[in-house]
């Protein structure tokens, strides 16, 4: 629909085409801490500015990967003085409490201090909810938890400490509906399989239980002393067939009262890198090349979530790993790349990398106009200074030089 027929493309939304009015949009955005001076100005209408990134952007921000470097690595949020959102982080039980959410949950933390959200289900009071790094690791999650909740599975419980450790093995059976705790012993060597069971610290009384896959792949149940452990395996095992196949958020699990809600929003992920991707284009390549028409399908993804939009597989964009790979992990940094497809067509690709994190990879279109400006070209983005700077291929390559 369009109110205004005869209005000319510079005076138009370049993400939904209406009119404005306009309000100033980060090129980066602001709770990512992006450059106050690096504006989109009358560019972008409140409308999509207020009403529609706003929220994405948010539940980016608190409900995402990324969620957990940012309260780790970032000083303070949009807000300033006591509003700032201070991260909290329990250090012994190495878990991270989500802001949003005030659940703490099962995070290693890996070389680099970069922390890893561990793939967990978390029994709160209000649920089952699900925790973890990324989409295709909850798949493989499922797995390990499938093959674990056998009929008749062990529960592992070291006693001890040193040489004078011993391990307690209780048995618990499956009676189709939960398990039911069974014979008890106590052995010297620890069985090979099995779920591991751990308490909370002392000082945590606040934390739900939660059943969590450590990065090695060991299978760990936290639990308080008043908690079930039985019940709580019971839920986990008939929450796994819903949990399957649930990929948006609160969707109930038939069959059971349970309600299954994926803690970090994928959907938002990719269409927050790919607005990033989209402003920068705007910013270095001019909105002439964003309000292509080959942009288009893009632009509807990022407003509406429809159609889906994908980022390129990992293992793709683990590729680029050496061009970013000295970069400190205080810059956030960015390219745009132009890969020529003949009659003046690129495949014009987008890469983010955030918090020191993995490289996201995204291609803005595939069938853009090859623009003029020479790429790649490189920004980073020095959060905590909220200071942006522009590098040219080569630039790039003399700050931060590539390790192959
Ligand atoms: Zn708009």
């Amino acid at each position: 629909m369009d109110d205004h027929p005869e209005l000319p493309d510079e005076l138009r939304c370049i993400y939904c085409g209406e009119g404005g009015p306009f309000s100033d949009e980060h090129v980066f955005p602001a709770g990512l801490g992006g450059d106050d001076a690096c504006l989109l100005i009358d560019l972008v209408c409140a409308e999509c500015n207020t009403k529609r990134f706003s929220p994405l952007e948010e539940s980016f921000m608190r409900s995402s990967p990324i969620a957990f470097p940012r309260v780790f690595l970032q000083e303070r949020g949009r807000g300033k003085g006591k509003k700032a959102s201070i991260p909290t982080i329990h250090a012994n039980s190495k878990t991270l409490v989500d802001p949003q959410s005030n659940l703490g949950v099962e995070v290693e933390v890996r070389t680099g201090g970069v922390p890893v959200v561990l793939l967990q289900i978390l029994f709160s009071n209000t649920g089952i909810r699900l925790a973890g790094r990324d989409q295709t690791g909850f798949q493989s999650f499922y797995d390990s938890l499938e093959n674990a909740f056998v009929d008749s599975l062990q529960v592992v419980e070291k006693i001890g400490k040193g040489k004078a450790a011993r391990f307690k093995v209780t048995t618990f059976v499956w009676n189709g509906g939960t398990y039911i705790q069974g014979e008890e012993t106590v052995v010297p060597k620890a069985p090979a399989n099995g779920i591991w069971q751990i308490s909370f610290p002392e000082d945590d009384s606040a934390s739900c239980p939660r059943l969590f896959q450590r990065l090695e792949g060991q299978l760990q149940l936290r639990v308080r002393d008043t908690d079930n452990v039985g019940s709580l395996l019971g839920l986990a095992r008939k929450s796994l067939p819903g949990a399957r196949q649930t990929a948006a958020v609160d969707t109930p699990v038939s069959g059971t009262s349970l309600h299954v809600s994926l803690e970090i929003d994928f959907a938002s992920y990719a269409r927050v890198v790919a607005k990033i991707g989209v402003n920068l284009v705007t910013h270095e390549l001019g909105d002439a090349m964003i309000r292509d028409s080959a942009f288009e399908d893009l632009k509807k993804a990022i407003l509406t979530g429809q159609p889906d939009l994908q980022l390129e597989p990992q293992v793709q964009s683990n590729r680029y790993q050496p061009i970013f790979a000295s970069v400190p992990p205080r810059f956030h940094a960015m390219a745009l790349a132009a890969h020529p497809i003949g009659n003046g067509r690129c495949v014009l690709v987008f890469m983010l990398k955030l918090y020191g994190g993995p490289i996201h990879t995204i291609a803005l279109s595939r069938s853009a106009p090859l623009p003029e400006t020479e790429l790649p070209v490189f920004f980073t983005v020095e959060y905590n200074d909220r200071r942006m700077e522009r590098f040219s291929g080569r630039a790039f390559c003399d700050t931060f030089p590539p390790v192959f």
